[in-house]
């Protein structure tokens, strides 16, 4: 796609009711700030849209002048794909509203909002969307993805709880698509990510949780990981359907309930979060504690909504970032072996291993139900992040991201990757790795139907056929 330096920006300011930014507006270098502090583009506008209406104009700007279009949700991708050099991003932060029927357990929520936003809502009525950790997460990009986190065992993916989109696709028109209307282009949404367009609305179908939950923090010595880890991977395998855990290689927090000795140093966690009982949650912090013992453990009922900001401050933006991801279906010796050995040779004592636990809900939808990357039996979601607070520090983390996702390769399931865990795309972890065959061929076919110029490839990108 061609860019011209002689747009005419004068013209889209004239149809957007949001305003457009270009390098002499004041606001400029805001505007084009991405989460990862790692991404530095400068693009030739950026267009703040306040509706449908202003995406609309906007995507018909920029193909009537050829400009390389980025679609900007929370900003969170990790390789800056919401930002272009010379082109025009189309921003929807300020589309952030979010609106609850609790009669019907619906929510129908803007295509700009942050997954803090949505929290708010749906909270309010003891709701919430299965959804990320972070709340600064933008909905779309993550749910676009797929969407995990800690009501993915109860509620599934956030996709199998997305019940319609609004999308403005490449000529501008806006399509409804649920299982009624455009089910194909609904389930290429679902997975598929922002090839087929701009959505400037998601409606979810909402789960009972909270207000309160139960969260508990074990955390072991870096010594004790093969241990640990071998112990934690049996009770794991049988945890009940309102219990969910999250194994980490983290450092210990830098929070009052951390033993001063132990703040920071690094070591195997698992996050064990109950939305049922407390005895539920109790029996499995036991469970988990009683074969190897714990440095430190923690535990307390605290408010979803804390809950789901509580990692918010150690993933703020600007920390410059590298992730590399893949799925295994057990934490095998082999899968074991690969973490305790990479594991200690991380530099920045901010990078970390995080496994999703993936089953219960997620494994109940079909494996052809949605376009997500990757297989519907149980497993665990793997996600390697080098993680520094300056560029001179990302190399090394970015090498030993690298040589640990290598290392797990030959234990990883051969069905799909996971697009949200992806900062670039290479021979291996390629976007046609990330789908089945039959769902990647599926994929091409619709994208040529509603994008066949491929205008919003900066993305996990399906290529169009040719004409
Ligand atoms: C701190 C942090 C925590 C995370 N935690 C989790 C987690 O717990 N679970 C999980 O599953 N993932 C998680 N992720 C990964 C996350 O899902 C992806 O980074 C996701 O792409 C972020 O979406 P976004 O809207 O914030 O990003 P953006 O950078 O704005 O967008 C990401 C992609 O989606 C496209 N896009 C954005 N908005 C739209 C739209 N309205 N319509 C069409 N396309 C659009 C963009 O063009 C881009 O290709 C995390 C990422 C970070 C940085």
């Amino acid at each position: 796609m061609t860019q011209t330096a002689d747009t005419p920006i004068a013209d889209l300011r004239s149809q957007l009711r949001g305003e457009v930014v270009d390098a002499d507006a004041p606001g400029y270098d805001e505007s084009r700030r991405v989460w990862n502090g790692a991404i530095d583009r400068r693009p030739l506008v950026v267009a703040r849209c306040l509706d449908e209406a202003d995406v609309q104009a906007a995507v018909r700007f920029a193909v009537e002048h050829g400009l390389e279009i980025a679609v900007r949700g929370g900003a969170h991708s990790m390789s800056g794909a919401s930002v272009v050099d010379d082109g025009i991003v189309i921003d929807l932060a300020a589309m952030n509203q979010v609106t609850v029927d609790p009669a019907t357990r619906r929510a129908v929520v803007a295509g700009g909002a942050l997954l803090g936003d949505v929290d708010a809502a749906t909270q309010a009525h003891g709701l919430a969307v299965p959804a990320g950790l972070v709340s600064h997460t933008g909905v779309a990009g993550l749910t676009l993805g797929g969407g995990m986190g800690w009501l993915t065992r109860l509620g599934g993916l956030t996709i199998d709880n997305l019940l319609s989109v609004r999308v403005v696709t490449a000529d501008g028109q806006v399509r409804v698509a649920s299982e009624s209307e455009s089910p194909d282009l609904f389930w290429a949404v679902r997975g598929g990510g922002g090839n087929f367009g701009v959505v400037t609305e998601f409606e979810f179908a909402l789960h009972e949780v909270g207000p309160l939950i139960h969260y508990g923090l074990l955390f072991w010595s870096l010594d004790r990981g093969l241990e640990m880890l071998r112990h934690v991977r049996g009770v794991i395998d049988t945890l009940p359907d309102d219990v969910n855990v999250i194994v980490g290689a983290i450092s210990a927090p830098p929070a009052p309930f951390v033993p001063e000795q132990h703040r920071l140093s690094p070591g195997y966690a698992t996050i064990v979060v109950g939305t049922g009982t407390a005895e539920s949650h109790a029996d499995v912090c036991a469970a988990l504690a009683g074969g190897v013992p714990p440095l430190f453990e923690f535990t307390t009922p605290m408010p979803y909504v804390e809950l789901q900001k509580m990692l918010d401050d150690a993933n703020g933006w600007g920390l410059h970032c590298y992730d590399k991801g893949c799925y295994v279906t057990e934490l095998s010796d082999e899968v074991v072996d690969a973490l305790t050995t990479h594991v200690p040779e991380k530099t920045s004592p901010m990078s970390i291993v995080l496994l999703y636990r993936l089953d219960g809900a997620f494994s109940r939808v079909a494996e052809d139900a949605t376009a997500f990357g990757g297989g519907r039996s149980p497993r665990f979601g793997v996600f390697v992040i080098g993680v520094c607070p300056s560029p001179e520090l990302l190399p090394a983390e970015r090498a030993w991201v690298r040589a640990t996702a290598d290392a797990l390769r030959p234990a990883a399931a051969d069905d799909g990757i996971y697009v949200n865990s992806m900062t670039e795309f290479d021979a291996v972890s390629s976007v046609q790795a990330a789908y089945s065959p039959g769902k990647y061929a599926r994929l091409v076919e619709i994208k040529t139907t509603y994008d066949p110029d491929n205008v919003f490839h900066r993305n996990a990108n399906i290529v169009p056929a040719l004409p």
